[in-house]
């Protein structure tokens, strides 16, 4: 069951990764978590955020010495950690390698094991039930590894965000499809797979965060030089939201997880910096006015996913990717197929070479620019 009683979060600042000052702050909040209750038989899975495959310096991923620090407390009790993701872009093999991940953690007795098999899970409308990995479903202790990144589509991706990663393969693109571009609905699912899953510790990696058009490649390495941990993903990120100068409410996740029961209130050990120097993305607005015109209006309204040709190198990566096959290959570029493009984003993640980027277009600029004025 979920524990309701008071969450704690613990923050610590002014931090390099240095692995002597990162371990046993990742400790403490492991213990304070109530994770000293692993014993040797305890299936525990640790999920980093492993996105994409990129080095450490890029940000995309949790920080291997994050991630080793994690997975020594968890052998120290006696069990062997198991970690694992379910990769949006790219294998998870070649992620653990480039992350560092595989190197951090070399001579330690963990298992990596590529979440692939799904369990289903009861959950509430409109969704009624969801199919999440099953290693993290049946997970004894389930250690939530996310990295503070900005994510275009829902603001900022933190502790509530990276359990998507439970969701297996191209289960993701599918749930894009089904919950579309309404931020709401999406947000909805995301706190619902959190309360499946109940992760017994979430502990943040701000050390080198992202900034600006995250979570892949068009986002901005940006020091932060903060760990931060919960017993409670929610209230992590509240705190996370506040230490960056937004309402906690911005963050929709955070509104939904409110209305679902779960506060986000917390005790707060440490001290939250006051950053405000943090670039955050460029949102997609969302659809709104009559039915008739909302494909008018997505497709105008939404921001647009547009090749630089003096970039590309026709690599195919984005047409193998698109969920909605709404790539082909053309002459010097891709080329896109705007009606069936559902605007996950998900091509400008996975170029290697930062070929795409969002763009608007001349309609959307000036219905933009006639709301504004009537404000
Ligand atoms: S992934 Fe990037 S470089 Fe490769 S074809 Fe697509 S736009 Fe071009
Ligand atoms: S074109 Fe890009 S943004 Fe559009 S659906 Fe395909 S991957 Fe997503």
């Amino acid at each position: 069951m979920y524990n309701f009683s008071m969450a704690f979060v613990i923050i610590r600042s002014g931090l390099d990764y240095d692995y002597a000052s990162i371990k046993p702050i990742v400790h403490e909040i492991m213990d304070k978590a109530g994770l000293a209750a692993i014993k040797k038989e305890s299936r525990v899975v640790i999920k980093p955020n492993l996105l994409a495959a990129a080095p450490p310096e890029k940000a995309m991923t949790t920080h291997p010495l994050v991630v080793r620090a994690a997975a020594e407390y968890v052998l120290e009790k006696g069990a062997v950690p198991q970690i694992s993701d379910s990769p949006a872009l790219g294998g998870f093999d070649k992620i653990l390698k480039e992350s560092g991940i595989r190197d951090a953690l070399k001579g330690l007795d963990v298992n990596f094991k590529e979440f692939r098999e799904s369990a289903i899970v009861e959950t509430l409308e409109p969704f009624r039930r969801l199919e999440l990995a099953r290693d993290a479903l049946e997970a004894d202790f389930l250690i939530n590894l996310p990295k503070l990144k900005t994510h275009q589509q829902m603001l900022l991706t933190l502790g509530v965000k990276n359990l998507f990663g439970s969701v297996v393969g191209f289960k993701k693109p599918e749930w894009h499809f089904r919950t579309g571009i309404d931020r709401d609905i999406f947000a909805k699912l995301l706190v619902l797979i959190h309360a499946a899953l109940k992760p017994s510790a979430t502990i943040i990696d701000g050390i080198l965060a992202m900034e600006g058009q995250g979570p892949g490649r068009s986002g901005r390495p940006k020091k932060l030089g903060v760990l931060l941990g919960s017993d409670s993903a929610v209230s992590l990120d509240h705190a996370v939201c506040r230490m960056l100068g937004l309402a906690p409410e911005d963050l929709l996740t955070n509104k939904t997880a409110r209305e679902l029961g779960f506060p986000g209130d917390f005790e707060l050990d440490g001290e939250l910096p006051q950053i405000r120097d943090f670039k955050l993305p460029r949102m997609s607005p969302l659809v709104f006015g009559p039915k008739a015109f909302h494909g008018f209006l997505r497709s105008h309204l939404v921001e647009r996913p547009v090749p630089d040709e003096d970039i590309c190198k026709l690599c195919g990566e984005c047409w193998k990717y698109c969920p909605a096959k709404a790539i082909t290959k053309g002459e010097k570029a891709p080329v896109f197929d705007y009606e069936k493009c559902i605007r996950c984003y998900c091509c400008i993640e996975v170029c290697p070479h930062a070929a795409l980027s969002a763009k608007e277009t001349l309609p959307g600029r000036l219905i933009k620019s006639v709301i504004k004025r009537r404000k």
